[in-house]
């Protein structure tokens, strides 16, 4: 009998450093968890980043749903992603996209 997979934040926000290879909710993107948002483009929300942290929290406000979504990644975002910058948040596989880049982010607005 195989153990189901646990995330809960104890879990989820370990230290991680470059190179982390943890497919986590918030850190590497696994390849499958971008075709699978790649493949579903009417489930991006926009939304505009409102806060940033080095600790690698994102806040950013729901454009279509007026609604404030506090994500987590791994990485210090901090040079790639600034107050007031347009992003696209995917509501059902949990991918930050910052212009070109994607990040895979664990969703903690039931905090
Ligand atoms: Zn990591």
């Amino acid at each position: 009998m195989t153990q189901p997979l646990h995330h809960n934040l104890q879990d989820t926000l370990l230290e991680c450093h470059d190179g982390c290879a943890a497919t986590a909710p918030g850190h590497s993107l696994p390849l499958i968890q971008e075709r699978l948002a790649t493949a579903t483009p009417g489930k991006w929300a926009d939304a505009v980043v409102v806060e940033v942290s080095a600790a690698g929290w994102i806040e950013v406000a729901v454009l279509t749903d007026d609604t404030t979504q506090v994500l987590w990644n791994h990485a210090d975002l901090t040079g790639s992603v600034g107050v007031g910058d347009p992003v696209a948040v995917h509501s059902v596989y949990d991918v930050l996209a910052v212009g070109g880049a994607k990040y895979n982010v664990l969703r903690v607005d039931s905090l």
